[in-house]
């Protein structure tokens, strides 16, 4: 496949895709690797991924460079993505020697639990944050000494194939962890079919990941969703207006809007609702969209032609449109709308399109954040520290913010709430999601 660069159009790499034939045998080498692996001393474990967040340092600015050629992510963006990647591996790498059991008092005898690993994971990888993704289900599953097969998406295969190869320069035995690019419906399909994959974790679509959740039911197989959002940035008359306002674009518009994590619905109390909807067309239009290589830029393209045919679909009668270049690249300006009836309001777009609509008390605004299948992350602007536990706790999302719109640390917990996904990553508890508990009784008599 012709890999592309969004911002300039040219082909930046060519990559050979998997067929259901090239899964399976890698998936003979990952068994074949768990056996070994899953054996490996936890100090050695550790030693090693901390040798692998080495190389990532290292190599972070070629990483970085690599992604925003593929993904035409903002220089910003990339570094921060490359030093992601890094401290994802640093913190999974304190797991392996952390990775208790328990011993539970029962009569005759002793009883032991063990955390033991899964197998052999597959990562499914979508193509916005592509290298941070991948690393997200990557480093828990190797600490917890499972060996694991990454399948990227289509359009951004490069990253993932360069971290793998510097797994391989850190030293983590061959087998441990392969990328393999492919079609989802082919490649990816098999390691969601192949019997001795042990667990899927999916990052994608809410409609791929049905799927996904359908397929690996019929064998009990254990998944991971992290599905898409239509999450909600309240905005009470008490906050301050001019903060709020100030960081509203970013948190939709960042990476162009093709994060899982937009808030996209922007709720504004009533009395407050035409100077916020003045003070974000202001800050919209200082947003420079264009070369993401230049510091300065806010918004690069979008990923594919393709893709911004599908966000532009969604807009018929912007309130404020910006300017954008004209091409080559996937360019498309930031977008402000204000309506409830059109399909921006309820779907999830995926690009700079943010709806902006007004609202009437603290009841109303709760309503109206949770009239969605989807519960991500959310924003609560408020100086009522009351009101905003409040809020906090009756929204339906699995990540919120009050008074910004940071949704990531990677040694908390990430994940959604109703049609936006199934478990959590990072933080101290996805470990978990990769090892099984298995309970020993020992008689003493
Ligand atoms: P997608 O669902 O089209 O593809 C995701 C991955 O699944 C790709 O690697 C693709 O090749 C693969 N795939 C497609 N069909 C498959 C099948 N039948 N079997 C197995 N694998 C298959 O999603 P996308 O367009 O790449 O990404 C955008 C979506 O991802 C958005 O909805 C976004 O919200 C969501 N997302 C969610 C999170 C989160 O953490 N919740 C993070 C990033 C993106």
């Amino acid at each position: 496949m012709k890999i592309v660069n969004p911002a300039t159009e040219e082909v930046v790499a060519d990559v050979e895709l998997a067929d259901a034939a090239e899964v399976d045998r890698a998936v003979e080498r990952a068994r074949a690797a768990y056996a070994t692996w899953r054996e490996v001393s936890p100090g050695d474990r550790a030693r090693l991924l901390r040798a692998f967040a080495r190389q990532v340092e290292e190599h972070a600015e070629e990483l970085a460079q690599l992604e925003i050629a593929n993904a035409g992510h903002t220089v910003g963006n990339a570094r921060w993505e490359a030093g992601n990647v890094r401290d994802v591996l640093h913190f999974y790498a304190g797991a392996p020697e952390r990775n208790h059991g328990k011993q539970i008092p029962v009569p005759g005898g002793i009883d032991l639990t063990f955390q033991e690993p899964l197998g052999v994971v597959g990562v499914i990888v979508p193509w916005n944050f592509p290298m941070v993704i991948m690393m997200w289900g990557v480093a828990p599953a190797l600490a917890a000494g499972n060996t694991v097969i990454v399948k990227p998406a289509e359009w951004t295969p490069l990253t993932a194939l360069r971290l793998a190869e510097l797994a391989l320069a850190a030293g983590l035995p061959e087998g441990v962890l392969q990328v393999l690019p492919g079609a989802g419906e082919v490649a990816g399909a098999r390691l969601v079919d192949h019997p001795a994959i042990a667990k899927i974790v999916f990052t994608g679509s809410t409609e791929v990941g049905k799927q996904i959740a359908a397929k690996a039911a019929g064998q009990v197989k254990r998944v991971t969703l992290e599905l898409g959002g239509k999450s909600a940035n309240i905005v009470f008359a008490d906050a301050d207006l001019a903060k709020a306002a100030a960081s509203a674009p970013m948190a939709v518009f960042d990476n162009s809007g093709q994060d899982c994590c937009a808030r996209s619905r922007i709720l504004v109390e009533r009395s407050v609702y035409p100077e916020f909807l003045e003070r974000l067309t202001r800050a919209v239009q200082e947003l420079k969209v264009g070369d993401p290589r230049d510091p300065d830029t806010a918004l690069g393209p979008l990923i594919s032609a393709e893709h911004r045919e599908r966000v532009a679909s969604f807009v018929s009668e912007p309130h404020f449109q910006g300017d954008c270049p004209a091409g080559p690249g996937f360019w498309f300006p930031a977008t402000v709308l204000t309506g409830t009836e059109d399909r921006a309001y309820r779907e999830e777009v995926f690009g700079p399109v943010v709806s902006v609509v007004p609202f009437d008390g603290e009841a109303a605004a709760i309503t109206i954040a949770n009239d969605t299948p989807y519960g991500l992350s959310g924003s609560i602007w408020t100086r009522d520290v009351g009101r905003a536990l409040r809020v906090a706790r009756a929204v339906e999302a699995g990540n919120l913010s009050v008074n910004s719109h940071s949704s990531v640390r990677y040694w908390t917990p990430f994940g959604g709430f109703k049609q936006s996904g199934l478990g959590r990553e990072l933080g101290p508890d996805a470990l978990a999601a990769f090892t099984e508990t298995k309970n020993v009784f020992i008689a003493s008599e």
